[in-house]
């Protein structure tokens, strides 16, 4: 489905990312990831994308740093050939009284979310042809906030709303997609589904259960892909009915 494509997934070394990584690969798709600190982890999921029979790439680049950013989507073209396809999604989980937030996190959070993925998209975008995609892992508290403690990660989530909506337009008329995946409570180190908060938080969805990194990855699968084309400027939840 994807022979041919090339994609750029941030924080690709461990939980959403990397399952996002190997769902691209295992479609066909060449993988390039970026990671914070993991570096072995990110070469055991580089193993685990070569293992597909495709190409990939591992990289270190905060994604507060935005020349590491520029310089990661300038290698994946230099050495994976192009881009096709960029899923911003690493992320943090700043979390706890509101009296107690920082300025200095309030600025790194904004960093890492909101402007991570606009650089990094106006990065790829000048790389893009038709066909191209750009899939930003936001969150459920963009849209339904459950419990407080919340209120920094929210904001600096709700913010891809708005820049989803304008790459759109902005990439529209070049054939390019933009669009949004909210997940909801998702198993990954972030956010143990045997945590201590995991039972309140199954008890906001519907179905009452966790979402698996698997089931984000089908998501961004169905969007990168030909099913994708009509879809764009959108935002689609992926949690089990928190915000139903
Ligand atoms: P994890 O903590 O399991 O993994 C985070 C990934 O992002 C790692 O690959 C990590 O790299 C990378 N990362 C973190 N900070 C940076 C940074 N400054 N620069 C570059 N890479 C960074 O989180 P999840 O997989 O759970 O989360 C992935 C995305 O999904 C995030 O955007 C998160 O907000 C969102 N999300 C998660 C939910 C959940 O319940 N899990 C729910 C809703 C949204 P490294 O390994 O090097 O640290």
């Amino acid at each position: 489905m994807l022979n041919g494509k090339v994609a750029l997934v941030t924080g690709g070394s461990r939980g959403i990312g990397a399952a996002i990584a190997r769902g691209l690969a295992g479609a066909g798709a060449e993988v390039a990831i970026t990671y914070a600190t993991s570096d072995v982890r990110a070469e055991a999921v580089l193993a685990q994308i070569e293992a597909t029979g495709s190409r990939g790439l591992v990289m270190a680049a905060d994604a507060a740093d935005a020349e590491a950013l520029r310089r990661a989507v300038a290698r994946t073209v230099a050495v994976l050939g192009r881009l096709d396809i960029l899923v911003n999604n690493a992320g943090i989980a700043p979390y706890g009284p509101l009296a107690e937030v920082s300025l200095d996190e309030v600025d790194r959070t904004l960093a890492v979310h909101a402007r991570a993925a606009f650089v990094t998209a106006q990065a790829a975008a000048a790389h893009m042809g038709a066909g191209g995609r750009i899939i930003t892992i936001g969150s459920s508290l963009a849209e339904r906030v459950t419990t407080p403690g919340w209120a920094l990660y929210s904001m600096s989530k709700s913010a891809l709303i708005g820049l989803t909506k304008g790459l759109a337009r902005d990439l529209g008329p070049r054939d390019i997609t933009a669009n949004l995946i909210h997940p909801g409570s998702t198993d990954t180190e972030m956010n143990p589904a045997d945590g201590p908060d995991a039972d309140g938080e199954r008890s906001y969805t519907a179905l009452g259960r966790y979402c698996t990194p698997e089931d984000i990855a089908a998501t961004v699968l169905h969007l990168a892909g030909p099913a994708g084309r009509n879809i764009t400027g959108t935002a689609i939840a992926v949690d089990a009915g928190t915000t139903a």
